[in-house]
């Protein structure tokens, strides 16, 4: 038998961000997941966007969970020496006047000071935005595919990460866990929309979103700001764009659709006037849940079981602070936040 301190099942960004914690506290674990394309977190956009809708109001926890994740993922950055993080204004393109005189009321609330900056003039080639645009300030985004493989990377140099799927049927849970070789004092699962698989923690209320995105190239679109017009279009070199995402409510299936793709380029020709070419379509599933706020809890009776899960459409900005909080909890026997324990849904 091997002994380790934790085992973690998935390893999407919830997973890679306990492991990036548990390293930090000298604890060691096992990573087992399932390498897969796609998932959400190798398809995502990685955008950190801190006011969101049209009211452009604040989202939950931004002040909190904003610096923090920008903190760990230079430091992650620097000690894998690979470049996956970049901070990058938002152009929010303005649809009517009203939609100024929403930004400029923002913008004289002080709470807004470190999200809402300047309106501008784009004159971009190729951008449509007779109204102008709102720069939304303290965005990031997150290259996913890179940063997904760099940890993949990183923890099979380690010897700390095994490619199977986890058949629950065979871990044996009492004072230690069981799986295979292995022997471990605690396990958690971080298994993203595949959760609703696993037996330990059964019927929790997530809403699962499917979404979809386009990889396009346009040698007319000539920017490199990250624009948003109820999508998202992110340069990414070599005239290509990321353009996203759908929303679609418990759509269990991973496939592209017709419906996807005409609602992306609808929403797409609203904001650019140019030509271009679809060089891929892609669609994963958000571990969405019913409030809105991240699973974060230990068993009821396995008191060496946990989930950290329901990362939702805000994976980037959640994961790194809610992991380290969880950690922490776990590690020194401290209360978990009571808005992200399960047991919220009882009250
Ligand atoms: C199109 C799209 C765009 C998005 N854009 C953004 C964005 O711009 N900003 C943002 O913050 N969020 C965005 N999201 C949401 C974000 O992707 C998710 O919040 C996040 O990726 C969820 O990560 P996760 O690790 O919980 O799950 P996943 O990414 O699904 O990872 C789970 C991992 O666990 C593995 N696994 C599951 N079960 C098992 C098992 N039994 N055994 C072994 N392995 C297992 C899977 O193979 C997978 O590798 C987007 C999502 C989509 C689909």
């Amino acid at each position: 038998m091997k002994n380790v301190d934790f085992i973690i099942v998935g390893q999407g960004i919830a997973g890679s961000m306990i492991a990036w914690f548990l390293k930090q506290h000298r604890q060691s674990f096992i990573v087992i997941d399932k390498q897969r394309t796609p998932t959400a977190s190798t398809i995502a956009a990685g955008v950190i966007n801190p006011v969101t809708g049209r009211k452009m109001v604040k989202t939950w926890k931004i002040d909190d969970v904003l610096p923090f994740a920008k903190q760990t993922y230079r430091e992650m950055e620097s000690e894998l020496g690979v470049r996956f993080f970049y901070e990058q204004e938002i152009y929010k393109i303005f649809t009517s006047t009203e939609d100024i005189g929403i930004w400029n009321h923002r913008k004289d609330d002080v709470a807004y000071t470190n999200y809402i900056g300047d309106i501008v003039t784009l004159d971009e080639s190729g951008v449509e935005a007779p109204f102008g645009a709102g720069i939304i300030k303290n965005a990031c985004w997150l290259d996913m595919p890179i940063f997904t493989q760099s940890i993949r990377n990183y923890l099979l140099e380690n010897g700390c990460l095994i490619d199977e799927e986890v058949n629950y049927d065979a871990l044996k849970i009492g004072e230690q866990i069981t799986y295979q070789n292995w022997e471990a004092q605690h396990i958690i699962f971080c298994e993203g929309f595949r959760a609703n698989s696993n037996p330990f923690f059964p019927n929790l209320p997530f809403t699962f979103a499917k979404g979809e995105q386009l990889l396009i190239r346009s040698t007319a679109l000539n920017t490199n700001k990250i624009l948003n017009r109820n999508i998202f279009v992110i340069p990414k070199g070599n005239h290509t764009y990321q353009v996203g995402a759908t929303y679609v409510w418990n759509d269990m299936t991973e496939q592209i659709t017709n419906e996807g793709r005409l609602e992306l380029t609808e929403k797409l020709e609203k904001l650019m006037s140019c030509s271009y070419d679809i060089l891929e379509e892609k669609a994963a599933i958000r571990p969405t849940t019913k409030d809105r706020r991240p699973f974060v809890d230990q068993h009821p009776i396995h008191k060496n079981l946990y989930i950290f899960n329901g990362m939702g459409t805000k994976g980037i900005s959640l994961s790194p602070f809610f992991a380290n909080h969880f950690i922490d909890c776990i590690l020194k026997d401290k209360p978990i936040m009571q808005e992200i324990l399960l047991n919220r849904f009882l009250v």
